[in-house]
């Protein structure tokens, strides 16, 4: 008998393919991307089943009236071109393929409360100028801290990062770097805050590092883990931040044709209904069709409560799954406005990213810190001559949007845009007036075409744990079952899924022997 071809092994009236791969990844997020391409670069068989029409996830993006919206991220690091934490300029290449990125002169503006007005620009120096200007008699805090962010972040970029449950690279990377190791075990189990409070006093200080935390963690920095913290403060000033030109999407795009050229495939429009187990392994994945693919390996991107609760029985999660939720719990979600708006409204050297809070005790609060990213300051091409796009977004829980009638969903949108929007006028006077377009997402949105559970953004520590110890690596306790996104160490963010994609196919190469 000859051997099937292609259209046979996906016909969608086929219930189970006869081709078994190597690899399995459920969803093309950036960090199922990563780590299936990390695998295809090394002739591993992989099929990627994504339930939406396009690759990405939070890093996917939308087309609306000549406007090019990213769905979720907009400030991207890990597009430096030196160093070992330009993750995705190393995912990129590993698959042949390039990108253009635009830098962003200032990673971000912060409009705070009591006035405290402050841009963050990529050189370092300035920035330190800028914020000892603001708090001069915390300048030696100042300078103590920052370095301290420095030491983490030069341990990281001292060593290839990969797959830290991989006891042979463990040995390797040790040898060559042991002073980096060390240092970075030292700060594993650190928080931020506590590191800052030990050099600086101020209180507004205190909250406003509470703040550079909370935009990327979406936690004070108490509760924020040291290792994040080093990488964040200290890239933006290293490696930049670089956004991609045609929009965060083509970080996607980009990534499946690499897979493609590699001999990987992705299915879209596939959604997984179940993880298959024989004998307690994890053996294949059944789409909601009725589907069967089955490979040596299943990768999950989506959240561990959507893998543990919807793509294997709640009620047979595992006893690790559920001490993991006992110290963590899901983040809220986002109340997002995608608004098209006169270019007229948005001031020339306007910064790319801004973040607005009136009250510090509301920095955590539903609808409290608002965050904006305007990506047509850095290429005017996402939306039409004469418009910029304005993305705003504020933490938003998922039981405010649950139970209403299609009306009352519709109204309570609208009324919570226009309480954003009015508060977006103290610094874009004229928005109001300038819109041309708006689309509101809310936790339901995020929650139906990104898969999250409750739409949320990853998990947060229910109280204060040891830094970055309690995150899980990319194994789970069922053999042949695999864990890599934001749900896994080290958590949220562009270049931190993909550091998690890296690790995740590491450890899988290995398994396989690839
Ligand atoms: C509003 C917002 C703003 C953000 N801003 C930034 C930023 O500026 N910078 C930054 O670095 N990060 C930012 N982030 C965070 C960042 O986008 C995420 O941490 C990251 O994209 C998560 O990637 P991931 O690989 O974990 O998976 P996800 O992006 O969640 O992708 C998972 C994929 O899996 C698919 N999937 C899920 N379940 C199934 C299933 N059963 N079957 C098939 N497919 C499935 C989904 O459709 C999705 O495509 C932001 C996030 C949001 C929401």
């Amino acid at each position: 008998m000859s051997a099937p071809t292609q259209s046979q092994l996906f016909s969608p009236n086929s219930r189970s393919t006869q081709q078994e791969f190597d690899v399995i990844v459920i969803g093309s997020g950036i960090g199922g991307l990563v780590t299936a391409t990390q695998l295809a670069a090394k002739k591993a068989k992989v099929l990627v089943l994504e339930s939406y029409t396009i690759p990405g996830g939070s890093a996917g993006y939308f087309d609306r009236e000549g406007y090019r919206f990213d769905v979720g991220a907009s400030m991207i690091f890990g597009f430096g071109q030196r160093g070992t934490t330009n993750l995705l300029t190393r995912a990129l290449k590993a698959v042949n393929v390039t990108l253009e990125t635009i830098p962003d002169p200032v990673q971000l503006h912060y409009h705070l409360p009591s006035g405290l007005e402050l841009e963050v620009p990529q050189a370092y120096d300035k920035y330190l100028q800028e914020l000892t200007d603001r708090f001069p008699h915390e300048r030696e805090g100042i300078h103590k801290f920052y370095g301290e962010c420095w030491k983490v972040f030069n341990c990281l970029n001292a060593m290839e990062l990969l797959s830290l449950e991989e006891p042979g690279y463990l040995v390797r990377v040790f040898f060559q770097n042991p002073l980096a190791c060390l240092g970075l075990v030292k700060y594993l189990p650190q928080n931020t805050g506590d590191i800052a409070r030990r050099y600086i006093k101020d209180p507004t200080l205190l909250k406003f590092i509470d703040m550079e935390c909370y935009y990327w963690s979406v936690v004070p920095a108490d509760l924020t883990p040291m290792i994040n913290a080093g990488m964040v403060f200290s890239d933006r000033h290293y490696g930049g931040i670089n956004y991609p030109k045609g929009g965060v999407g083509q970080i996607a795009q980009k990534l499946v044709e690499g897979l493609e050229k590699c001999g990987g495939k992705i299915q879209y429009k596939a959604k997984a209904k179940k993880i298959i187990t024989e004998n307690g392994r994890a053996v294949g994945v059944e789409l909601a069709t009725g589907e069967v693919y089955r490979a040596k390996r299943i990768v999950s991107n989506a959240t561990r409560w959507d893998t543990f609760e919807k793509l294997l029985p709640a009620e047979e999660m595992p006893a690790s799954e559920k001490k993991w939720q006992q110290r963590y719990q899901k983040a809220p979600s986002f109340l997002s406005l995608h608004l098209g708006v006169e270019a007229s409204v948005i001031p020339a050297g306007s910064a790319c990213h801004h973040i607005l809070l009136e009250d510090w005790d509301k920095m955590e609060a539903p609808e409290g810190t608002v965050l904006v990213s305007i990506p047509t300051v850095l290429d005017p091409d996402l939306a039409p001559a004469g418009y910029h796009i304005v993305h705003a977004f504020t933490s938003s829980w998922m039981e405010e949007w649950e139970g209403l009638s299609q009306q009352e969903y519709e109204d309570k949108k609208e009324e919570a845009a226009g309480r954003i929007i009015e508060r977006l006028e103290k610094i874009f006077p004229g928005l109001d007036a300038g819109l041309d377009y708006m689309e509101v997402g809310t936790a339901r949105s995020h929650r139906r075409f990104l898969g999250r559970e409750d739409g949320t953004y990853g998990p947060i520590p229910r109280q204060k744990l040891m830094g970055l110890l309690g995150m899980p690596f990319n194994r789970t306790s069922m053999p042949g079952l695999y864990c890599v996104g934001d749900s896994t160490f080290p958590g949220q963010g562009l270049n931190a899924v993909a550091f998690s994609g890296f690790a995740c196919a590491h450890r899988i190469a290995v398994d396989l022997g690839f």
